[in-house]
């Protein structure tokens, strides 16, 4: 698995932002999702931008 982002923009999760578990594995749909393998949730992490400060 490579961390450079893909063209879809998938952001890469370090933690499952439910139960914190690492072990993290990219899900095919929908696009850029996730599964965590622990608490088995599917999600996405979406950038939504740049704080001014
Ligand atoms: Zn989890």
């Amino acid at each position: 698995m490579s961390a450079e982002p893909s063209p879809e923009g998938r952001a890469v999760p370090f933690y499952c932002p439910y139960c914190g578990d690492e072990d993290l594995m990219p899900e095919a749909e929908p696009t850029g999702a996730w599964k965590c393998e622990s608490c088995r949730r599917v999600f996405t992490v979406k950038l939504v931008g740049l704080a001014l400060e």
